[in-house]
């Protein structure tokens, strides 16, 4: 009697167990689904392991991680095998829109060639009810009555590219997914026109956005921009996804689809991990070098990529500008751990050269390069050198090489000039490097760049005309 209890038992436990390991097979057999191989999947992980910018295990808290015991197979519309791997979602809040998000592996005879991360938006569009026809045709000009957008990134969550489709038909708006603080001015750095210098400022247009019960919350929006024939952003609207309250944790992992593809633990937001660089910037003179700076392709700008955008880590570089400096200072940069933040001189910049402003955010944005490079000490205390002598012994030419790139017409000298700006108490400075009167030139030059220039000099430079 008690033998057969216990058979029982086991046969309870054992068919338990049985259900539980195929309860998958069953969801993919139920929804037609092809599960990933072993071979597959081991591929993939591999590969995945192989192009991760920083390992696994240093971004331990922002990585993306694919829930690999979900995967299965589809063959796209250009015929390629693809492994499709879900990630963990996020609560949308707007029911105007739906998202999901993937990570999908191209393979060749169980190989994985390449990877990347996709994310499907649908606009009044249910993309779960469409999984398989988006992610077939993910990189079509048509997707059949598709409303919404494909993101794309690479495997370290970084954008590579996106596109937006209307009626089913891909259209030449371009969009992108965006987190900010709410109470941003969200001053928003246009691209400069090809063709005739640069672009007005555009604000945000806010889209279906709620009341939101709290200061500085972290909104999640969907970007929308519209440019016009030279290239400038005419209109940004920012459709409201989500938003979290500061003290708040992330809103749980209510995943908007599937019942598998929930997580317990935080991952990163929609529209990719990596870097971002906040304008906020009222002064119009001022906002037009910040733009300058950040689109002038030079090695400043290579710079800054490197360090910001394509580092696989999670920066921040802010830049506003403000008018609590002292007036002797033009700029500061403080930085610590991943987040930089520079202020410009909002009182005193207005009336300097545009090929001072530049100059003076270039300056900052150095110090913030240098910030990035810290090390620490035993004790675990920052080792902090001396900006201004690093500055003038190893970047003076390369400024002076970026100014030119931005404002071609600016002589050598005057260039160089305007990169010994602020270096004035280094020791290369004052050192014997250096003559008199290339230090009474420096000093001289640098001074005329104004639109008040010392008494009997004459200004120099070109000057924003905005005055407000
Ligand atoms: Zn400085």
């Amino acid at each position: 009697m008690k033998k057969n209890a216990l058979l029982g038992l086991t046969v309870l436990v054992s068919l338990c167990l049985m259900l539980f390991a195929c309860r998958k097979d069953i969801r993919n057999y139920i929804e037609n689904k092809t599960e990933g191989s072993s071979v597959q999947l081991e591929s993939a992980k591999i590969w995945r392991l192989q192009n991760l910018a920083y390992g696994e295990n240093l971004k331990n808290t922002s990585i993306l991680k694919p829930i690999w015991s979900d995967s299965w197979t589809i063959r796209s519309s250009k015929g390629h095998q693809l492994l499709i791997v879900p990630a963990p979602e996020h609560y949308v809040r707007n029911k105007d829109l739906s998202i999901r998000r993937f990570f999908v592996f191209r393979t060749e005879h169980d190989e994985t060639v390449s990877g990347q991360i996709v994310e499907l938006l649908g606009r009044k569009f249910n993309v779960e009810e469409n999984l398989d026809n988006l992610l077939a045709n993910y990189e079509e000009t048509k997707i059949t009555n598709f409303n919404g957008s494909v993101y794309v990134y690479d495997i370290n969550y970084q954008k590579v590219r996106s596109a937006t489709y209307l009626k089913g038909q891909k259209t030449e708006s371009f969009s992108s997914i965006v987190s900010a603080r709410a109470d941003n001015k969200s001053f928003s750095v246009a691209r400069p026109s090809s063709t005739n210098g640069l672009c007005a400022t555009v604000y945000p247009i806010k889209n279906g956005w709620p009341l939101i019960p709290c200061d500085n919350a972290q909104v999640i929006s969907i970007a929308d921009y519209t440019y016009d024939s030279y290239g400038c952003i005419l209109r940004i609207t920012l459709t409201y996804v989500n938003h979290t309250c500061p003290g708040q944790s992330t809103s749980p992992g209510t995943s908007s689809g599937s019942a598998s593809s929930s997580s317990g633990t935080t991952s990163p937001e929609y529209g990719g991990g990596g870097s971002t660089i906040n304008v906020d910037v009222s002064n119009i003179c001022i906002a037009y070098q910040v733009t300058h700076a950040l689109e002038a392709n030079n090695a400043i700008k290579d710079m800054l990529e490197q360090e910001f955008l394509f580092s696989g880590l999670d920066r921040t570089l802010n830049i506003s500008d403000v008018n609590n400096l002292a007036d002797t200072v033009m700029g500061n940069t403080n930085g610590y751990n991943n987040t930089i933040n520079i202020t410009l001189n909002e009182n005193k910049l207005p009336g300097r050269s545009n090929e001072y402003i530049l100059a003076t955010v270039y300056h900052e944005i150095l110090h913030g390069y240098m910030d990035l490079k810290l090390t620490k000490d035993s004790q675990g205390r920052f080792i902090v050198p001396n900006d201004h002598n690093t500055m003038a012994t190893s970047y003076v030419a390369t400024m002076t090489g970026a100014l030119q790139t931005a404002f071609p017409s600016l002589s050598t000298n005057e260039a160089w000039a305007l990169a010994w700006g602020g270096l004035e108490n280094t020791t290369l400075f004052n050192s014997n490097l250096l003559t008199d009167t290339q230090r009474a030139d420096i000093k001289a030059i640098n001074s005329r760049h104004s639109k008040t220039p010392p008494s009997g000099t004459t200004a120099m430079g070109t000057f924003c005309n905005y005055n407000f």
